[in-house]
C-alpha cells in the first residue's frame, strides 16, 4: 500500500487527546490556534521544503528559495486572517553545500520576513543528506476574527483571491529547459517566489463578510474538499468563471499544457481562497478594491450536496480532492 498522507494525518488525529482549554483549534486547519489572552490569539504552522520533492536546486536560485520557504508558512497565517510576527528556521545541510549558497538561502528568508515586519527567533542547524528547511511561523490575531475551514454554509459564494494555476505553469515552464523564463516572468515567478496574501487575509477576516478561508497550496480541487469536509458541505464551481491570466493561456498554449488542469490540480497558487453569505455578493469585491486596488473572484457556490462538482460546459463531475498532495 503506498503512503496516503490524507491517511497518515487522520491516524495522528486519533492519537491526539482531547483539548484542553487553552487549544482552540488543534489538527486540521492551515493554523493550530492558541488563546493568548480573553481577545487574542496565536496562531502556528510549520512546513518543510525538501530538495527534489519541493524545489529543484538546478532552477530555484537560493535567494529565492530562501523567500519561499518563508512565504509558504506565512501564507498559512493569511489563511486565517492573522499577523505573522515570528520564525523559528531549522535548516538541514549536505556537508558539501558551498558557505555563498548558504548565505544567499538566508538572506532570503530573512528579506521575506523583514517585508512583513517579522523576526526570527530560534532554530537548528544539522548536517542532513539532502538540503531542507523545516519553517515555523508563529503570528497573533483577535480570537473572534480567525477564519476556520469549518464556517461556510449552504449557499455561500466561493472566491479566490486571483488567478489560477500560475506557478504550476511556472514549474512546467523551469522544467521544460527551454530556456523560456523571459517570455512570462510572472509565471516562472509565481513558483520561484510566491506572495503570502496577509494584507486581503486580515481586511477579509475584518470584513465580518466572511465565514470560511484557507490558502491554495495543493489546487483548488482539494483545497475546497477541505473546506467542504470542515464545514460539512458540498460545491458547485463553474469551469468558465476560474480566474486565469493572459500569460497562462499563452503558456498553456506553447506548452501544449491545460489552463483548467493547471488550476483545479496545480500546487502552491498560494491565493486565498474563501466564502461569505450571498448578500455580500457586492460589497465584498467592492470593499477590497477600495483597500487594495485589487480584485477577487466569484467561482462557484456552497451546497447542502457532497464533495467539489465541477460545472464544465454540459458535463457535470465530481472533483474532490482531485490534486497534488504535499501537505501545505
Ligand atoms: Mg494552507
Amino acid at each position: 500500500m503506498t503512503f496516503s498522507e490524507r491517511n497518515f494525518i487522520k491516524q495522528i488525529e486519533a492519537l491526539t487527546p482531547a483539548s484542553t482549554p487553552d487549544l482552540i483549534k488543534g489538527i486540521g486547519d492551515d493554523c493550530a490556534v492558541l488563546a493568548k489572552s480573553q481577545n487574542q490569539a496565536i496562531l502556528l504552522t510549520t512546513d518543510t521544503l525538501i530538495k527534489s520533492v519541493h524545489f529543484d536546486p538546478a532552477w530555484h536560485p537560493p535567494y529565492l528559495l530562501g523567500r519561499k520557504a518563508a512565504a509558504v508558512n506565512i501564507s498559512d497565517i493569511a489563511a486565517m486572517g492573522g499577523q505573522p510576527r515570528f520564525a523559528l528556521l531549522s535548516v538541514g545541510v549536505p556537508d558539501a553545500t558551498e558557505e555563498d549558497r548558504l548565505d544567499q538561502i538566508m538572506t532570503g528568508f530573512h528579506s521575506m520576513l523583514e517585508e512583513h515586519n517579522m523576526i526570527l527567533i530560534g532554530g537548528d542547524t544539522v548536517s542532513s543528506p539532502a538540503l531542507m528547511f523545516s519553517v515555523t511561523v508563529i503570528g497573533e490575531m483577535e480570537t473572534e476574527k480567525v477564519l476556520y475551514r469549518s464556517g461556510a454554509g449552504q449557499d455561500d459564494l466561493v472566491w479566490v483571491s486571483g488567478p489560477l494555476g500560475e506557478a504550476a505553469a511556472g514549474l512546467e515552464i523551469c522544467r521544460s529547459h527551454e530556456k523560456k523564463y523571459d517570455r512570462w516572468p510572472s509565471l516562472v515567478k509565481a513558483h520561484l517566489d510566491p506572495k503570502p496574501e496577509v494584507e486581503l487575509g486580515r481586511i477579509l477576516a475584518k470584513s465580518g463578510m466572511v465565514n470560511s478561508m484557507m490558502d491554495l497550496s495543493d489546487g483548488i480541487a482539494t483545497d475546497l474538499a477541505h473546506i467542504c469536509t470542515a464545514s460539512s458541505t458540498g460545491a458547485d464551481i463553474r469551469a468558465e468563471d476560474i480566474p486565469f491570466s493572459e500569460s497562462l493561456l499563452q503558456a498553456a498554449a506553447t506548452l501544449h499544457l491545460n489552463p483548467l488542469d493547471l488550476a483545479l490540480r496545480g500546487g502552491e497558487d498560494y491565493q486565498l481562497l474563501f466564502t461569505s453569505p450571498p448578500e455580500h455578493a457586492t460589497a465584498l469585491p467592492c470593499l477590497v478594491r477600495d483597500q487594495t486596488g485589487g480584485e477577487i473572484f466569484h467561482v462557484g457556490r456552497i451546497t447542502a450536496g457532497q464533495g467539489v462538482m465541477l460545472q464544465d460546459n454540459d458535463r457535470r463531475k465530481n472533483i474532490s480532492f482531485q490534486g497534488y498532495e504535499h501537505g501545505g
